[in-house]
């Protein structure tokens, strides 16, 4: 990667951890989720909001390190209006991005999510990039119990 591509990515998830988006409790939430990833200490409980099978809302509340509060942050931010079976897809991209191979990288198929891509050199930090992932998919499973990344 480009140094001057990783600095623009390092400032994108500076930003959404300095100000996260999308960071309420959602009262009249269809789905709640919480998560957690006890090697960092990262929790977060995720709302979504649903019509039909269409993701029409998301937000968040929790506490977390950089990477994981900017990846719930342009999380929430990019599966709102997606259904259920295009945010799956979406977490297929975005961990194939984190955890799978080279090849199988498909940075333009990410978006905005393509600024975290950097955290496949760093595997402690891969489930700080994943958990509000593992989250989203316990929510649209409409699954109740707490998730966990161990
Ligand atoms: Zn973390």
């Amino acid at each position: 990667m480009f140094d001057d591509l990783r600095d623009l990515y390092q400032e994108v998830i500076f930003d959404h951890n300095r100000n996260p988006r999308n960071f309420y409790v959602m009262e009249d939430a269809d789905r709640k989720v919480e998560g957690f990833n006890p090697l960092c200490g990262d929790r977060l409980t995720l709302f979504l909001k649903m019509d039909g099978d269409k993701i029409t809302d998301a937000s968040f509340q929790g506490s977390g390190c950089a990477i994981s509060t900017a990846s719930v942050s342009l999380m929430t931010d990019i599966v709102k209006g997606l259904t259920e079976a295009e945010a799956e897809a979406l977490f297929a991209k975005f961990h194939a991005m984190t955890t799978g191979k080279e090849e199988d990288i498909n940075l333009e198929a990410v978006g905005k999510l393509a600024v975290l891509a950097g955290v496949r050199e760093y595997p402690a930090r891969v489930k700080c990039a994943t958990l509000a992932w593992h989250t989203l998919d316990a929510a649209l499973k409409n699954e109740q119990e707490a998730i966990s990344t161990e």
